[in-house]
């Protein structure tokens, strides 16, 4: 028997759990042990052999080990031995940032990987979807991925989506009932849900009867998602100047290697020379640094609660223009509490803090209790029609499920009435909310078999579905002054900044279809709630940090646009002369009509999710970089067209996240903030080290090119180079990508996403600090060659500690757009650690007798040194001064 055939008893027996507890605890640990965890396996990691290996892949890294065997065979071991060493270094540390980047990306993928809602022991926790087991009883909703294979047990208007497995995008509906035919294939068993399938309507529960490879998606391998390794923007622009890059170094150094050549020099001497040169030119390390770098920043957004899903996301969040933002939950707490009733013509108020359930109902200052007409139905009805759970965690009242919901249970609590009061209801059928119907509904049986149906939602959809209005005598037709009268309420409920909600009912006759269409009007309209939504603390200053940098915040809810026109004037984002729109407004303008007025709006109200789509449109048309977020199902279009998608790690569904770059752990405004001071600072530190690469490189080539031109000897020795190339363009370069953000990082405007690797004066940087890094150490060499002929020892000596000396001081003065003196150097505790070991290193060559002839170094006394850090600071103290 297949599991679609079984009923709900034959699946409990056979899988040895019961769907009102759940698992135990100590069955869930069997199982896992027994099958293992929920997952698909995929693709095996690449060894470490090979990603070792591939280090030593690059062409010219290829010709200098050759070059190395022919000296060897030549019999300069010293020579041969010290260029393996340093390139068998060289290899590691890339194959260590490798790992680090790996490691980092693997982790990022964990950490947004899905929950899972299931019963155990009792009771609805979350865990990550991993860990489900077969037998779990799993509650699935709207927006949510499938966690296994399930056999549903329960459907409330639950469709799912299973164009993964079977090809077909239509969404599937979705039903209890055992199936007594044969041999059917998974998209005609429509009382199961496949694993990786998604949840596009209502919710349900299920058995989960199948995990891991054992489920139909498991079966398929070819489906199986391969995960690939895209390159963002910024790395694919570096790969093309890369290319440029390694051929201005060939040319570079073929023209040291002739003219050395032509000079004189021995052809082998100039051949190794010129090797080691092109080697140390050509910045193979820059892909890594920037890969790096960027996992390094993205761990820093982890920290502060942003988890990157896509590392481009990185890279185009500094170039954020507009914070398209969902009020609910991100920018508010989303702790929703009844404030006021409206009912019977008359006001209530209602006291009490967020889901506490101590409060009461007030009348002009008098308690009122059950008595009052219509307020026990009316809270009565909003517990029923409810989708919520209260329970009390570390002493304190929490709400599981929608915080609107929530707020319902806790005012019926304050009015005394108890969640057993549910078991004298029976709901028959429900029809979910979502933001597009601004309604639920559901059908409920009482003791006595009578029918009624229940609405809650927004109070201008309900109002022209209601025939009739109950007051304190009963109910009566509704008029037009009941109308204004309403319409009055909730202008002076969304005037104090509460979000409305209507409720109203219908009796139902046993015969009555239970289709929506039909059932939801005609409707006896019974009062209002005004909920209180508090705006987050941090909200505030984090807009108007972002208007300092150029960035535009903008409200985009579902709620009434009084209401987030109060909210918005709580936060400073709505300016005088700001507009607020509404979805209708919308509905009647086209994109290029939006576009024109587009500058000018601060707040969409009353918006459906579609309505997203058409702002992220018309705000991209205007130019504008868009970061949008959303949290729905019906969000993931407008997240995906947006240029940064930001989804939500507490509220979001799976849909949103899967299609989202970003995700807030927190679901905070603030947050995004946070993230883009990141994103800038990630990407302003790249420039920092492809400045600092750069310069050097063009410093190292220019001084042997200037040396062969003035017919000198080689001022550097391959060994020499290949150490530069190590050490100083190893750490220092890294801890440039670990740096502090310039404090004015956010006092700038958004960065031109077309902009290229070279703007705003880094490619003038890089060619005037290599000139003078390069001239420096040749004028240092040609003085000490001069001071002391016979000794080229020395004077390489003096050229290769000038050189790098040279570096370690422009390495501060990357630090900054401005110059060298406007930042602090002992900020970055890593890059002055960098300095001091490569410093260190130095000495070490310089000074250790038996690396003397190793390196071609000598001794140099205090003289020596005064005059390399003279001439050594020039460069950066030079530009220091000019503040070019
Ligand atoms: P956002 O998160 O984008 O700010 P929102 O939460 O403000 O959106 P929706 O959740 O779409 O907007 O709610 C819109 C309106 O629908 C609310 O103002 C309220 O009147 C009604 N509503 C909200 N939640 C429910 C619910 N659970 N049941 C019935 N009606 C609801």
């Amino acid at each position: 028997m297949k599991w679609y055939q079984m009923d709900t008893d034959q699946v409990e027996q056979k899988l040895y759990v019961s769907t009102k507890r759940g698992l135990s605890a100590k069955q869930v640990d069997e199982r896992l042990k027994q099958y293992g965890t929920n997952r698909l396996e995929s693709e095996k990691n690449a060894s470490k052999w090979l990603i070792f290996l591939k280090q030593f892949q690059d062409f010219m890294v290829l010709v200098l080990l050759a070059a190395t065997l022919v000296a060897g065979l030549l019999g300069e071991y010293v020579d041969a031995i010290a260029i393996m060493v340093i390139v068998l270094v060289n290899g590691f540390l890339g194959y260590f940032q490798e790992q680090k980047a790996e490691k980092s990306l693997a982790k990022l993928k964990e950490m947004s990987s899905p929950v899972a809602h299931v019963l155990r022991d009792g009771k609805w926790e979350k865990v990550p979807s991993q860990e489900v087991v077969v037998g779990d009883v799993v509650r699935v909703n709207s927006g949510d991925r499938v966690p296994a294979d399930i056999r549903i047990i329960q459907s409330n208007s639950l469709e799912t989506e299973e164009s993964a497995l079977t090809g077909e995008s239509l969404p599937v509906q979705k039903h209890e009932a055992s199936i007594t035919k044969d041999n059917l294939d998974a998209q005609d068993q429509v009382n199961m849900s496949f694993m990786n399938t998604m949840v596009t309507r209502g919710s349900g529960v299920g058995i989960v009867v199948g995990t891991g490879m054992n489920t139909v998606m498991g079966q398929i391998a070819s489906l199986m998602v391969k995960t690939e390794k895209t390159t963002t923007p910024l790395e694919h622009k570096l790969a093309e100047l890369g290319k440029v890059l390694i051929g201005v170094a060939l040319v570079l150094t073929a023209l040291v290697v002739i003219v050395g050549v032509y000079q004189g020099h021995a052809v082998y001497n100039m051949f190794l020379a010129g090797v080691s040169l092109a080697v140390a030119a050509i910045p193979e390390g820059l892909p890594a640094i920037v890969t790096v770098a960027l996992s390094l920043g993205v761990q820093r957004m982890i920290r502060k609660k942003a988890v990157v899903r896509k590392l481009s996301a990185v890279e185009t969040l500094g170039c954020a223009s507009v914070i398209c933002s969902d009020k609910t939950g991100t920018m508010t707490e989303n702790q929703m509490t009844v404030k006021e009733v409206f009912l019977n013509g008359k006001w209530l108020y209602v006291t009490g803090d967020g889901y506490d359930v101590n409060g009461g109902y007030f009348w002009k200052k008098d308690h009122v209790g059950r008595d009052f007409p219509n307020l026990e139905p009316m809270l009565l009805y909003g517990m029923l029609c409810n989708h919520a759970s209260l329970f009390v965690k570390k002493g304190k009242y929490v709400v599981d499920g929608d915080p609107t919901d929530g707020a319902l249970l806790v005012a019926a609590r304050k009015l005394g009435l108890k969640p057993q009061l549910h078991d004298n209801y029976r709901i028959i059928k429900e029809f979910p909310f979502d933001s597009e119907r601004k309604r639920m509904s559901v059908v409920i049986e009482d003791e006595n078999k009578m029918r009624f149906l229940i609405t809650k939602g927004a109070p201008e959809v309900l109002m022209p579905r209601s025939t009739y209005i109950m007051n304190e005598d009963g109910r009566k037709l509704m008029k037009s002054e009941d109308e204004k009268q309403l319409d009055g309420a909730i202008d002076s409920m969304a005037d104090k900044a509460l979000r409305t909600l209507a409720i109203g009912m219908k009796p139902l006759s046993r015969h009555d279809s239970l289709e929506s269409a039909t059932l939801e009007k005609e409707l006896t309209f019974i009062g209002l709630y005004g909920m209180m939504d508090p705006p987050r603390k941090d909200v505030k200053k984090a807009i108007a940090e972002c208007r300092d940098a150029g960035i535009k915040s903008v409200m985009i809810t579902g709620d009434h646009e009084k209401t987030a026109r109060a909210i918005a004037k709580q936060l400073d984002l709505l300016p005088e002369n700001g507009m607020v729109l509404d979805g209708s407004q919308l509905n009647q303008m086209s994109v290029a009509e939006l576009e024109d007025i587009i500058d000018q709006v601060y707040v969409f109200a009353r918006v459906t999710p579609e309505h997203k789509l058409k702002i992220v449109n018309a705000f991209q048309e205007k130019g504008h970089i868009v970061a949008m977020t959303g949290d729905g199902v019906n969000d993931a279009p407008a997240i995906k067209a947006s240029d940064i998608g930001i989804s939500m790690g507490e509220s979001g569904t799976d849909v949103t996240k899967e299609a989202s770059s970003l995700v807030l752990m927190d679901d905070n405004f603030a947050t995004i903030k946070s993230a883009i001071i990141e994103g800038r600072n990630i990407y302003e530190n790249i420039r920092k080290f492809i400045r600092y690469l750069l310069a050097s490189n063009v410093g190292e080539i220019l001084v042997m090119l200037f040396a062969m031109l003035l017919a000198m000897p080689l001022p550097l020795v391959p060994v020499q180079i290949l150490w530069v190339n190590l050490v100083t363009d190893g750490l220092p370069a890294m801890a440039l990508g670990l740096d502090q953000s310039e404090d004015d990082v956010m006092k700038r405007g958004p960065r031109n996403p077309k902009e290229g690797v070279f703007a705003r004066e880094l490619g003038f940087k890089i060619v005037s600090r290599g000139i003078l890094i390069g001239t420096v150490t040749l004028v240092a060499f040609m003085l000490a060659f001069q001071s002391n002929p016979d000794n080229l020892v020395y004077a390489q000596t003096i050229a290769f500690t000038t050189l790098v000396m040279a570096q370690l001081i422009h390495v501060f003065d990357c630090r900054s757009e401005h110059s060298l003196f406007s930042r602090n150097p002992f900020e970055n505790i890593y890059l002055l650690l960098a300095v001091l070991s490569s410093v260190l290193l130095l000495l070490v060559v310089i000074y250790w007798e038996v690396l003397q002839p190793v390196f071609h170094t000598t001794s140099l006394g205090i003289k020596d040194w005064l005059f390399i850090i003279a001439m050594s600071s020039v460069p950066s103290v030079f530009f220091g001064f000019t503040k070019k």
